[in-house]
């Protein structure tokens, strides 16, 4: 499958998106996972990406498209591919959209994942993330904390609250959702490609995606 995931922070892409690549071997492309990893290994790209992010600002789209026009040229996307975090503004799905016409590739679809801003800011609040740049698995202290308080089932690194998850910057992350990343439902209806899903549960949003796209 070949899907754009769009919804506010916490509203489930990166959940939904790890559970769709297990069906059809399809990649996860999160640009937030890439820009926390280049931040980590301390990379340019990290160095000049750092302060936008831990602001809740977005990082410049000549930085994303720079990234991205080469993530979608490597090998494993040939599969099939869930954007997770891009494009987040009009130029960004515009340059998207000159880019797959280059690759030849069609989209399936835009997905909207909708939900409502209490659970959103209740989730950003009370989520952890792994500190290993491979990893990144997701918890949440209330609804799925891991098995030892603060270390990540899976790698064993920390599991921590992000920088950009104090109170200030996930309101200022939803303040930029509203301002530059929701009018991309309008650009992807007007292609025909939008499909809302709105559940406040990342399982349900699953089933009915599975259900549009055939699975
Ligand atoms: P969330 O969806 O929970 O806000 P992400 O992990 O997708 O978090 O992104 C974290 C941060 O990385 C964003 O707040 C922004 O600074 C930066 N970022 C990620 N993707 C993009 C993008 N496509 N364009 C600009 N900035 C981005
Ligand atoms: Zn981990």
């Amino acid at each position: 499958m070949k899907l754009i995931l769009l919804g506010a922070p916490g509203a489930g892409k990166g959940t939904v998106a790890k559970i769709l690549t297990a069906i059809d071997g399809s990649v996860q492309i999160s640009t937030g996972d890439i820009l926390r990893g280049a931040v980590q290994a301390g990379t340019e790209l990290g160095k000049e990406a750092k302060s936008y992010m831990n602001r809740g600002d977005l990082v410049p789209d000549s930085l994303i498209m720079g990234i991205m026009e080469k993530r979608l040229q490597e090998d494993d996307c040939k599969k099939g591919f869930l954007l997770d975090g891009f494009p987040r503004t009009i130029l960004q799905a515009e340059e998207l959209k000159v880019l797959l016409a280059k690759l030849d590739i069609t989209l399936d679809m835009a997905v909207n994942i909708d939900v409502p801003r209490d659970v959103i800011l209740d989730r950003l609040c009370t989520r952890r993330t792994c500190e290993n740049s491979k990893c990144q698995a997701i918890y949440n202290v209330k609804s799925n904390p891991p098995k030892q308080e603060g270390i990540c089932d899976k790698c064993g690194s920390a599991a921590i609250q992000r920088e950009d998850e104090t109170e200030e910057a996930i309101l200022h992350r939803l303040q930029t959702y509203n301002d530059k990343t929701a009018p991309l439902i309008g650009f992807y209806e007007k292609e025909g490609l939008v499909k809302t899903v709105s559940g406040t549960s990342s399982d349900i949003v699953v089933l009915e995606l599975k259900e549009a796209l055939g699975f």
